[in-house]
């Protein structure tokens, strides 16, 4: 049987940080347990991060109005993406578990992973039209967000400066991995590394080193299955109306995004349920 593969998009800059500690932890762990793990270090690799026809070979369909989801996908079937998407998306097929390792930019991943996002999710390698969310193409991978933050745990509380966190993550849990079909597992998120004393780091290494142990075997987090929606297009790929009736007298929302006007289902983003 093949070894079982992880795949780290790793993006910091520095080898002396924090980030590369935490991703040097997910790598001996991982090992340890008898997965290869490869590391996508996009600095090191100085990944190109735009979206451009350079990332097709040969000719392009309509250079005048140059189209990038259908000129890739169009690629993608004839195996004329650049190399350089392609090697990625070998690594990604490979992979039973992906794990997204960054610095919270912008609240969101740095520009040179959103690169990464934007090249190598191409439509048809990673969604279609028929095949996205929990009908998605990669429904029997996992992967999920490792990051850093500058601003203390409580800045993203509901009441805190920054707000929820959960919305925070809503993008890209559920926009960018759940809608390439990902089981995406929590987040694990290292709060404000940079002000937190020599111990506390120390503790927070410790706890992800802990975590990795049983990481393969956790439930996901949830999210609003396809099934209920009326994924037609008179039916405007809208909840079901059985479904709405449903959750009439639910107290909370379906998840952070499908909130339905009330309070959002408590840490929808952070936590698998129950
Ligand atoms: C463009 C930009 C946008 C940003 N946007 C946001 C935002 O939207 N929201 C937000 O919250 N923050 C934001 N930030 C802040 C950013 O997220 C933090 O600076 C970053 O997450 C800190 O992680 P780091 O790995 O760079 O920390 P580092 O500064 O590298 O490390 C923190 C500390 O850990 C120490 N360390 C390194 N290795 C170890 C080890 N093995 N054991 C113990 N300690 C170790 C380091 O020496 C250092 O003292 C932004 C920053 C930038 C530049």
């Amino acid at each position: 049987m093949a070894q079982k593969t992880v795949l780290i998009v790793y993006a910091h800059q520095s080898g002396g940080s924090f980030n590369s500690a935490v991703k040097d932890v997910a790598v001996e762990a991982l090992r340890q347990q008898g997965y290869e793990v490869v590391v996508s270090d996009l600095y090191a690799m100085n990944f190109k991060a735009s979206a451009t026809m350079e990332d097709i070979t040969g000719e392009v369909k309509n250079p005048e109005h140059f189209k990038y989801g259908e000129e890739t996908m169009q690629a993608w079937k004839e195996g004329r993406l650049s190399d350089d998407i392609i090697a990625e998306q070998r690594k990604v097929e490979a992979a039973e578990l992906v794990i997204f390792q960054f610095p919270m930019y912008w609240f969101s991943v740095p520009a040179i992973m959103k690169g990464w996002i934007d090249r190598v999710l191409s439509q048809g390698f990673a969604f279609s039209l028929q095949k996205m969310y929990s009908n998605g193409i990669f429904k029997d991978k996992k992967a999920m967000l490792s990051f850093t933050t500058g601003s203390m745990q409580t800045m993203y509380r509901p009441d805190g400066l920054n707000g929820d966190i959960n919305v925070t993550l809503w993008p890209l849990q559920n926009g960018v991995l759940h809608f390439c079909g990902f089981q995406v597992l929590a987040p694990q998120v290292f709060w404000c590394p940079g002000h937190s004393p020599p111990a506390n780091r120390t503790a927070m290494l410790d706890g992800w080193r802990a975590r990795l142990k049983t990481l393969l075997v956790e439930r996901p987090l949830t999210f609003a299955p396809c099934e209920l929606f009326d994924l037609t297009f008179p039916g405007g790929f809208m909840l079901r109306p059985e479904v709405m009736e449903e959750q009439r007298t639910r107290p909370h929302g379906i998840t952070t995004g499908h909130h339905l006007g009330k309070p959002l289902p408590p840490d929808n983003q952070l936590k698998a349920e129950g």
